[in-house]
């Protein structure tokens, strides 16, 4: 039996269920269930909070786990990646208020950045030759320069709409991200080859749908 975390409710909950469906894999879920088990695989799924989801799997807690790159790389464990899985597209961006003047990012020297990811900004801005103080909050990025809280906001961009109604644009962009599949890196033989099983419906999956 080998253990799958996803997340419990949000943007990567669906596109999750779908792929485990679609690769063959059969289960009852219930909306308040925190666990089930397939009836066709020998595979247990368990729905937690995304944040969760990385450091889990780095302690075998849970051997396996589907998670936004942007959420990966932030909680310092980038090397769990085994599979890109082509959903949850999305950009982390710098966004400044539409009445400030920018050139380039060294305008962010010595300025207040508010964001939820200070990890991946802190090396984006140190690749840049840039300093900046960074200040961590976990939600409401977008209306920090608009209260005055921040002079810029490093946070998940899609649509844009969303920038606009707080009165930001996007100026740089500063990670890329996607769903990818994590495994624990000291999975048995036997999960081993369960993990090369799904990875390979996951594969076939995807081509199909291209
Ligand atoms: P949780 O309650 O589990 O902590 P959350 O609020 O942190 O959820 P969601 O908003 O559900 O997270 O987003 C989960 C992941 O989906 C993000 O970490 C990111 O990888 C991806 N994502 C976020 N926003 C978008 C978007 N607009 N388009 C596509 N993917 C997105
Ligand atoms: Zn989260």
């Amino acid at each position: 039996m080998i253990r799958l975390a996803i997340q419990k409710s949000g943007r990567l909950s669906e596109d999750s269920l779908n792929l485990i469906r679609e690769c063959g894999i059969s289960f009852l879920s219930s909306s308040y269930k925190l666990k089930t088990e397939a009836t066709n695989f020998p595979l247990e799924i368990l729905f937690l909070r995304d944040d969760d989801i990385p450091g889990y799997v780095q302690d075998g807690v849970a051997d396996l786990g589907i998670v936004g790159q942007n959420v990966l790389v932030e909680a310092g464990f980038p090397d769990l990646e085994v599979e890109k899985l082509g959903f949850s597209k999305c950009r982390l961006s710098l966004a400044i208020l539409r009445s400030e003047a920018y050139n380039s990012v060294a305008d962010l020297q010595g300025k207040n950045i508010a964001t939820s990811y200070p990890q991946i900004l802190g090396r984006y801005l140190a690749g840049e030759g840039v300093q900046a103080n960074l200040h961590t909050i976990s939600g409401s990025v977008e209306i920090a320069p608009s209260i005055g809280l921040a002079d810029a906001i490093c946070d998940i961009v899609s649509s844009g709409s969303t920038l606009l109604g707080n009165g930001l644009r996007e100026v740089e962009t500063v990670f890329r991200s996607e769903a990818v599949l994590i495994a624990n890196q000291q999975l048995t033989a036997e999960k081993q080859e369960l993990l090369e099983q799904l990875q390979f419906r996951m594969q076939s999956v995807r081509r199909a749908r291209r």
